[in-house]
């Protein structure tokens, strides 16, 4: 059967149904894939294992879950309609409202009916004489596709911390990754916030309101920002949405995060101390991710970062009153913006409540969990309910759950044992018609999600139609292309500062994992470029293989 029409229908060979292409996750990736591929006039088939559209806002429903990339931005740019159509109530918008908007989509682009929910992929098989993949789901299903797309996620695997008697604990345990549907009330309770990123730096201040007493246990404290969040007016969103066009360009070609925001011109040290301090006020005063916008070298130069760091440091002790906590919250052991930069509202200032306590686990770590306890070297912390705001197998954890099997029956697992390795984030040499959206090797967790999504499922979907449009049957990355384009990621993250934090964009989170820059650090616009070039070259760097002549596209 030919994979260039349509071919949706029974495999009797494979006893399942037959797709073009099969897509795994139903977040913002998943859904614009599933409505692009349908305009190639595809059968796509996308399997969720949570029993709703939004991924990552499905699941983060953790007490002050918000976007922290300005909604306006944080929002589909495919369709002007829809982006002429939607309100968002607030600057960061929050993450019920993100939800309703992922239903929106859902609704509006009527892509529920290709959308199998509560249902995981367990297995996918490349097949090298038919050029399909067999995928098996969680209900015991076969189905076959010419083409897989992984949409799973960057930040979607919830990793539990390996804490001795964690399992034993009387009172409920939550994760912020996996926080519950229903409500969930602290009132009256003293609860422990177990991690300090941002899910933790979002959750502690609303928590610290409910709770009888919140207990913050910090491993490490993390740069945080101000979001200033406030109401958008009516006046506010109709003066954004007539410059989209502009701003949406301008995000996607010329911006390295892929946010619209004033560029800097100059380095810190170009500027005296006095000029200085009233450019980080000002944008402190503005709030946000931003922030790290005022000078263009605070990620590559030590000296440039130090001033940064210093202001934030100075900020903290200026907020918290007790000094012994102010200095506890100010991050000493990595460059500012080296690790994710948190974007809050009043977390430092939540410590001054009488409620909170700080508890250094840097210097007395926990030992165990006991039924109704935090204990730590020090002492034991008393608690009712523990969250734990302890992160992701970020970047590769979700794809590692899928037993994925390509050429010679070679696991995606074992291949990346030592590492991800990609050509572009897009494919893996080995795992053909295989693609990965937002994958490591390309800009994702470093931008602003929305803008990496779209511009890689348009590159995908432009890629299928090109292998459609000239009989091609499946396409591989080559593996010279991925070695030099592994070595390219590598050497680019090496001339930044962000390999001196030990980050989860180093894997350096998860015990074992290998420690490697994942995403790729130049740039989305410069990405953009280069995802570009390669297409018009014919997709150089990949091998497309039709039926009869295998054609080969080196890399230069
Ligand atoms: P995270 O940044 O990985 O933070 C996890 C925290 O838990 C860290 O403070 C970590 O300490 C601590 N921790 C982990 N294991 C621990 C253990 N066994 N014992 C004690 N502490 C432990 O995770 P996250 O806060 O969920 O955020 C992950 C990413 O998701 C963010 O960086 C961001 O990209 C994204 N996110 C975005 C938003 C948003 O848009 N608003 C909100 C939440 C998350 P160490 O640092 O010492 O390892």
């Amino acid at each position: 059967m030919s994979a260039l029409q349509p071919i949706s229908g029974k495999d009797h060979a494979a006893g399942g149904e037959t797709y073009d292409v099969v897509v795994v996750g139903a977040g913002f990736a998943g859904m614009y894939m599933l409505h692009k591929l349908r305009g190639l006039g595809l059968t796509v088939r996308v399997y969720e294992q949570g029993d709703g559209v939004g991924g990552t806002w499905y699941w983060n429903r953790y007490p002050g879950a918000r976007c922290d990339v300005e909604s306006m931005q944080y929002s589909y740019s495919f369709s002007d309609e829809l982006q002429q159509e939607w309100d968002w109530s607030e600057r960061y918008a929050p993450q019920p409202e993100i939800l309703k908007y992922a239903n929106h989509v859902a609704d509006r682009f009527k892509l529920r009916p290709d959308i199998a929910l509560n249902t995981r992929i367990d297995q996918a098989t490349f097949d090298e004489t038919a050029n399909t993949w067999r995928v098996t789901t969680s209900d015991g299903n076969t189905v076959t596709a010419k083409y897989v797309v992984l949409a799973t996620g960057c930040l979607s695997n919830a990793r539990m911390p390996d804490i001795k008697g964690l399992s034993g604990f009387k009172g409920k345990v939550y994760h912020t990754g996996h926080w519950p549907h229903e409500p969930v009330e602290f009132t009256g309770l003293r609860v422990a916030v177990i991690g300090t990123g941002s899910s933790g730096i979002q959750s502690v201040p609303v928590i610290a309101e409910q709770a009888s007493h919140l207990t913050v246990f910090q491993r490490t404290a993390n740069f945080s920002i101000p979001a200033h969040n406030a109401p958008l007016s009516q006046e506010e969103r109709e003066a954004f949405r007539a410059k989209y066009p502009e701003v949406r360009r301008f995000a996607r070609e010329e911006t390295r995060n892929g946010i619209y925001t004033e560029m800097p011109d100059r380095g810190a040290l170009d500027d005296g101390d006095n000029e200085r301090r009233t450019r980080y006020e000002s944008r402190w005063a503005y709030g946000g991710l931003t922030f790290m916008a005022v000078y263009n070298d605070l990620a590559l130069n030590k000296a440039a970062n130090d001033t940064a760091s210093d202001f934030v440091r100075e900020k903290i002790a200026e907020i918290v009153k007790d000094p012994q906590t102010a200095k506890l919250l100010q991050p000493n052991n990595h460059p500012i913006g080296t690790k994710r930069i948190c974007v809050d509202t009043d977390y430092f200032a939540t410590f001054n409540r009488p409620n909170v306590t700080l508890v250094d686990i840097r210097s007395n770590p926990i030992e165990e969990i006991l039924p109704n306890a935090v204990r730590t070297a020090a002492r034991d912390y008393e608690v009712d309910a523990l969250v734990l705001a302890t992160g992701f197998d970020a970047m590769t954890g979700s794809v590692a759950k899928i037993d994925i099997r390509g050429r010679n029956g070679q696991t995606l697992n074992q291949k990346w044992a030592e590492g991800p390795k990609t050509y572009l984030g897009v494919m893996s040499a080995g795992f053909p018609n295989l693609f990965i959206i937002t994958g490591p090797g390309s800009p994702s967790v470093l931008s602003n999600m929305m803008v990496s999504i779209e511009q890689h499922v348009d590159w995908i979907t432009d890629c299928i139609a090109h292998m459609r449009d000239r009989g091609f049957e499946a396409m591989e990355a080559e593996k010279q292309a991925e070695e030099s384009w592994v070595a390219h990621v590598n050497e680019v993250a090496h001339t930044t500062l962000y390999p001196q934090a030990n980050s989860w964009y180093m894997g350096a989170n998860i015990p074992g994992k290998p420690q490697i820059f994942m995403p790729y650090i130049g740039g989305v616009g410069v990405y953009r470029q280069i995802c570009n070039n390669v297409a018009a070259k014919g997709y150089e760097g990949f091998v497309m293989t039709a039926v009869e002549q295998p054609q080969k596209i080196a890399a230069s």
